[in-house]
C-alpha cells in the first residue's frame, strides 16, 4: 500500500477545504487501489477535510512539544488526535528553517505524538550546500538520531525531502532520491515498521519516474496537492 500525503501548508479556508474534499471524492470514487491517501490541512480546516467514508485520513502539519498548559497559540497532539488526525507531520524543513526547530524539540514532538496515538510523518533531508559538500549521509544520520528514543516497534513514516527540492520545481533525480532512500533504510534498519516517502516538487509529470525508478513507498506532496486532480494523478502514478 503506497502512502500519498497532501501537505497543504498554510493554504485553504474551511470552505475551500470542503470543496476540495468533495472534488477529491468525485475524482477517486470508491478510492484508489493500493493507495492510502492523507490530507494535511491547517488545524482550522481539519473537520472539512475529513472523509466520512474513510477513503483518506487526515494529518496535522505540526504539534506542540508540550502535552498541554500555558502555551498560547499551540495545538497539542492530543487535541489533534481528538480532531480526527491519524498522522502528524514533524520536522518539516519549513519548521526547521523558519521556526528554528531542531533535534531536541522534535524529539519531544515525536514523544507527544506517541502519547496521543498519532503516527509521525518525520521529515528529513539535506540543504543544497550540504549536498554539494558531500554531507548528505552525515546530515541524514544526525536527523535520524532524533528518533533515538522513539519506540522502534511503533509504526513510523519518514519522508526524505531534500530542502533544495521543496517548492522549487526541481525534484531530485530518481537515482539521487534512491541513493538517499537506501541510506535512510540502512539508518532505520533497527526499526520493525517504517515507510519511506519522497517529497520535493513531486508533480503528476515526474511521479511516474520517481515511482518506477525508486523504492519509496509513497510521496509527500506540497504544491501539486492543492488541486484534487493533480493529487489524485500523483496517487495513481
Ligand atoms: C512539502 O512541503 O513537503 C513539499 C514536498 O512541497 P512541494 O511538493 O511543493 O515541493
Amino acid at each position: 500500500m503506497k502512502l500519498i500525503v497532501a501537505n497543504w501548508k498554510m493554504h485553504k479556508t474551511r470552505a475551500e477545504a470542503g470543496a476540495y474534499a468533495r472534488e477529491l471524492a468525485a475524482t477517486i470514487g470508491g478510492g484508489i487501489d493500493g493507495r492510502e491517501l492523507v490530507l494535511a490541512p491547517s488545524f482550522t480546516a481539519l473537520a472539512e477535510a475529513r472523509d466520512e467514508r474513510g477513503r483518506w485520513s487526515i494529518a496535522c502539519q505540526n504539534v506542540a512539544a508540550e502535552a498541554g498548559g500555558a502555551f498560547t497559540g499551540e495545538v497539542s497532539a492530543a487535541q489533534a488526535r481528538e480532531a480526527g488526525c491519524r498522522y502528524a507531520i514533524v520536522g518539516h524543513s519549513e519548521r526547521r528553517r523558519l521556526f528554528g526547530e531542531e533535534g531536541p524539540v522534535l524529539a519531544k514532538k515525536l514523544q507527544r505524538c506517541r502519547e496521543a496515538g498519532l503516527t509521525p510523518i518525520y521529515c528529513l533531508g539535506e540543504t543544497l550546500e550540504e549536498r554539494d559538500a558531500g554531507e548528505t549521509p552525515a546530515i541524514l544520520a544526525s536527523q535520524v538520531e532524533t528518533l533515538a528514543s522513539d519506540p522502534r516497534e511503533l509504526p513510523l513514516v519518514a519522508a526524505y525531502e531534500p530542502v533544495w527540492a521543496i517548492g522549487t520545481g526541481r525534484a531530485a533525480r530518481p537515482e539521487d532520491a534512491e541513493s538517499a532512500r537506501r541510506l535512510l533504510a540502512g539508518l532505520l534498519a533497527g526499526r520493525t515498521d517504517f515507510r519511506l516517502l519522497y517529497g520535493g516538487s513531486v508533480t503528476p509529470e515526474n511521479a511516474p519516474a520517481l515511482s518506477s525508478q525508486t523504492a519509496f513507498e509513497g510521496f509527500l506532496v506540497g504544491g501539486a496537492s492543492l488541486t484534487p486532480a493533480a493529487f489524485a494523478a500523483i496517487a495513481r502514478a
